[in-house]
């Protein structure tokens, strides 16, 4: 297969993604004053077609994410899917892909402040197929950094200076031999993986941290409350303890990147004899196959690119 060319939008325009450059001095690199989004893009290959996953509630977060860090998008959501779509045209991509939007303080200015500096509007594409080996369970730790506060750095915004907190915990992990770390909350209950949220199940009842306990509003968790009740699965939000962890009969992270992966072990303590779990198992393969569109219930959740 011929190497694509990488393109994003950029300034405007639809440009090869190397010569998209920004000055060393952009308020965003300085300060991490920016906010972004990830978003996965399935090749279909009976129907030759990409196929966006949930770009509308993508797009909604974007959104939320920039008023909270007072960044300014100029495209209404109408223009943004667009732009999102035409780019994986302009690619000519015929593989999975990811999409990384980035609205982010454009100024020179030296302050460190959010209002009245100049922002800009960015979106790159990449091919991608899995990010994590997701048939392989995951070694996991407890990160002896906790996750920031919402009174800190606003949790419900994908910001890109709160992925310092992230970088830690993941270095930390793979630095001790463990494959992701789990952040607790300043209170100590669970939070989530570096990247992505965590459920447990415990006597055939899923358990997921709640929104208050400081967790990014996954769009990929919230597929999975959705998909659970139509597996008649039961769920519930609340707070979950360390110990709840190590006592879980199954446990598993989810994340636009990590799709549905499964946990092994945390703090080197086996879960399910450190084989993957029969609920788990059964939303990943669920959660695979709509994306792919082997179950056809949830097309509405896809856009085609061609
Ligand atoms: N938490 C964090 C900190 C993340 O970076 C991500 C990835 N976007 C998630 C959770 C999962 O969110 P989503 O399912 O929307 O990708």
């Amino acid at each position: 297969m011929n190497k694509v060319e990488e393109y994003c939008f950029f300034r405007g325009n639809f440009v090869p993604t190397p010569e998209a450059n920004v000055n060393i001095k952009t308020h965003a690199l300085q300060y991490g004053t920016a906010c972004f989004g990830g978003i996965r893009g399935y090749y279909n290959t009976q129907e030759d077609n990409i196929f966006l996953f949930k770009i509308e509630e993508h797009i909604e977060r974007l959104y939320q994410s920039a008023k909270i860090l007072f960044l300014q998008l100029k495209y209404t959501p109408e223009e943004l899917k667009k732009i999102f779509i035409e780019l994986v045209q302009h690619s000519k991509y015929k593989q999975n892909v990811y999409l990384r939007p980035f609205i982010y303080k454009s100024s020179l200015n030296l302050s460190p402040r959010l209002h009245e500096f100049d922002d800009d509007f960015f979106v790159y594409v990449i091919p991608l197929d899995d990010y994590m080996d997701i048939h392989k369970g995951l070694k996991t730790c407890i990160s002896s950094y906790r996750r920031f506060s919402d009174n800190q750095i606003p949790t419900k915004a994908k910001a890109t200076g709160g992925y310092l907190n992230s970088a830690l915990t993941k270095s930390e992990a793979l630095m001790r031999g463990y494959d992701e770390g789990i952040f607790l909350d300043i209170q100590g209950f669970v939070s989530e993986g570096s990247a992505q949220n965590i459920f447990i199940v415990k006597n055939n009842q899923i358990i997921t941290p709640d929104v208050s306990s400081s967790i990014l509003d996954g769009i990929t968790r919230k597929t999975i409350i959705q998909i659970s009740k139509d597996l008649q699965i039961p769920l519930i939000e609340r707070k979950v303890t360390r110990t709840e962890l190590y006592t879980a009969d199954e446990a598993f992270f989810s994340g636009t990147g990590v799709q549905i992966a499964w946990i092994s072990s945390i703090d080197d303590r086996a879960i399910n004899l450190g084989k993957i779990g029969r609920i788990t198992k059964q939303l990943q393969s669920y959660y695979l196959d709509i994306v792919t569109q082997k179950e056809k219930k949830y097309q509405q959740w896809l856009t085609p690119i061609y």
